[in-house]
């Protein structure tokens, strides 16, 4: 390739960065608002996770998508300009996010739950995400949790993320380094 042809192709890959950037931001803004939306409208705490769910699924999947481009774009564009790509800041690969969904829910919970404990089949204890008397905080055997008073639920990157109060890539740097 001829560096007038990498030029070409430099300003197209820039070019394509600033709309996905765009979309990127529209997307999320949607989210946002339909979240807000939906919250307004659910009768009660179930209607309200369903909706929740089903945004994340639809708009959260389109968004993921449009990440990946940039990920990708950003990448050709560093390559292109002769820089050596490094990842982006926080950037979390595949292979440390399955590594970190390894972690057994249960011990890391054992730290911050101070009453857990295993009833029948599964562990429970109060949940730290609302006010709980009885121990509504369950942990499955597929390493996913539930909370049967406030619906929270998720994967042990979850679980770091709201005890922790910390982003995703935050979340899987704490697993690993346990
Ligand atoms: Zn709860």
């Amino acid at each position: 390739m001829t560096s007038k042809n990498n030029l070409k192709n430099l300003q197209i890959f820039k070019q394509k960065l600033v709309r996905l950037n765009k979309k990127e931001i529209k997307l999320t803004n949607i989210i946002k608002l339909k979240l807000e939306q939906m919250k307004k409208l659910s009768r009660d705490k179930f209607s309200y996770w369903f909706g929740r769910e089903w945004i994340k699924i639809n708009q959260g999947e389109k968004l993921a998508e449009v990440k990946k481009q940039i990920i990708k774009l950003y990448w050709k564009i560093k390559i292109l300009e002769g820089k050596k790509p490094k990842y982006p800041k926080n950037w979390i690969s595949e292979p440390e996010k399955q590594q970190a969904l390894q972690f057994s829910l249960i011990k890391i919970a054992e730290i911050y739950l101070k009453d857990l404990k295993k009833t029948g089949k599964y562990f429970r204890a109060c949940c730290p995400f609302h006010p709980d008397k009885n121990p509504s905080f369950t942990i499955f055997e597929d390493n996913h949790f539930y909370c049967f008073g406030c619906q929270e639920h998720g994967s042990v990157i979850n679980f770091i993320m709201k005890i922790e109060n910390c982003s995703f890539p935050k979340a899987v740097k704490i697993l690993l380094n346990y």
